[in-house]
């Protein structure tokens, strides 16, 4: 997500500090830099210049150029006003009514039917009790798309393909089967038409609470003026799709201001469980390469067990000893696709192209297992005979303990950090080699 912007961003913010006091000139120049990078990333030119606006009238100041650490004030300022220009606070659904209706709507092919199983798994995991509903009279083999996800993530499905009338029938369905929230797909429109009038119908007969608009952020900014043509629907908010394979992030920068709606969700793969509630902060984290240790403790939270669920909260906490980091090793093997967890660390990504990651989290996993308890909990009193006997028991070597018991202090210092938010872009100690 985002690696070519992050990428460009952190070489510019490294230079910067490499150069220790910062002349206005400086500034000014990294600014320039700054615009370039977002620019080169499909940032719509008229929100970039406002964003670079707002940070140099308060980057060019005293304060900033006289402080001790000016690249990384001026990383603050920047951090602040592109966390405000994706909409500031995260934003929610609002699911009034009862029933509560949730109506998604979007050009062809956005991800509305994939974001509907999705939301429907979210919400279900919230203790809501959703029922999807297919709303399409144009495709008959679109109910079956949305039936067979529907069965995929345990929520019932109801077909509507006459959408008021069928709009009525769910709707009966829903209270007479005390499902809460009905969430309902629609046909898609292609490129460059208007929503067909059905569509506006049905958001005038029904009031749902919540109108999502789908749009695929690998149109980059185009999102926006794609946009345009649903807002009259009463588009209440926004979700983002395959930012997992959005490398620029052009769409999450320009779209919450271009459409004046927050964004709300964002998806980050095919699977049902890809679906994450859209917060600014983090995604400005992730697009500075801060890495989004939050994001990271949540997703352990939602896919791990009980055991793990610990390990999150003590990961929170700042506490975070060698049997958390055994567990949070263990829970890489079961939270899905090891990279889009690490993704999430900074400077973790030249680590990922290594064939031989997965090699050593097992030879780290091994090594920890042959820890005793104590050991563990206080890795100070391994010494040198108790290294080897840990090499011994885990086929590996001293050298290898030695690098695992550093990699941990690192770890613990940068999990540090993060909490107080100082950590620098490109500083990446993280490696598991
Ligand atoms: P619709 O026409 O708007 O209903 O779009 P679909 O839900 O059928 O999705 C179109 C394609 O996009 C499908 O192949 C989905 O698997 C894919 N897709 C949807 N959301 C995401 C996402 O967040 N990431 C990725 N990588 N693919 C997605
Ligand atoms: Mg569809």
């Amino acid at each position: 997500m985002f690696e070519s912007l992050t990428e460009r961003l952190a070489q510019i913010f490294r230079e910067l500090r490499g150069k220790g006091k910062l002349s206005e000139a400086d500034v000014r120049a990294g600014l320039r830099e700054i615009r370039q990078a977002l620019l080169a990333a499909d940032v719509h030119y008229q929100v970039a210049r406002d964003l670079l606006r707002r940070v140099e009238e308060q980057a060019v100041g005293k304060r900033v150029l006289d402080s001790l650490t000016p690249s990384q004030q001026l990383l603050a300022i920047v951090r602040k006003e592109m966390t405000a220009l994706m909409g500031g606070e995260a934003q929610t659904l609002s699911l009034s009514g009862r029933p509560a209706v949730v109506v998604l709507v979007g050009p062809a092919g956005s991800g509305k039917t994939t974001t509907a199983g999705k939301l429907a798994r979210f919400l279900s995991r919230k203790g809501r009790r959703p029922l999807l509903v297919c709303c399409d009279p144009f495709r008959p083999a679109a109910s079956e798309q949305l039936a067979t996800l529907a069965a995929r993530v345990e929520v019932p499905f109801f077909n509507a393909p006459d959408p008021l009338p069928g709009m009525e029938a769910a709707l009966r369905e829903a209270k007479s089967s005390l499902r809460d929230v009905v969430i309902v797909d629609t046909p898609g429109v292609p490129p460059g038409e208007e929503p067909p009038e059905l569509l506006a119908e049905l958001v005038r007969k029904v009031h749902p609470g919540d109108v999502l608009l789908v749009l695929d952020a690998l149109t980059g900014q185009e999102a926006a003026r794609i946009a345009e043509v649903f807002l009259p629907l009463g588009v209440t908010g926004a979700v983002l799709t395959k930012l997992d394979g959005d490398a620029r992030g052009g769409a999450a920068l320009s779209v919450p201001t271009r459409i004046g709606r927050p964004v709300l969700f964002v998806g980050v793969g095919e699977r049902p469980e890809d679906l994450e509630p859209f917060h600014p902060d983090r995604m400005a984290d992730r697009i500075l390469g801060l890495g989004d240790l939050q994001g990271l403790v949540e997703k352990l939270e939602e896919t791990a067990g009980d055991e793990l669920k610990q390990t999150a909260a003590r990961v929170r906490e700042g506490t975070l000893t060698l049997e958390d980091f055994l567990a949070q090793l263990e829970a890489m093997g079961k939270a899905g696709p090891l990279s889009q967890l690490l993704a999430r660390i900074p400077g973790i990504k030249g680590a990922l192209d290594d064939p031989e990651l997965e090699r050593d989290l097992r030879r780290s996993r091994a090594i920890i297992q042959s820890m005793t308890l104590e050991e563990r909990r206080n890795p100070h009193i391994i010494g040198a005979s108790r290294k080897r006997r840990i090499a011994r028991g885990s086929g590996t070597s001293v050298q290898e303990v030695n690098r695992l018991l550093a990699q941990y202090e690192k770890t613990k210092k940068l999990v540090k950090k993060m909490r107080r938010g100082r950590i620098p872009p490109g500083l990446g100690p993280l490696n598991m080699g």
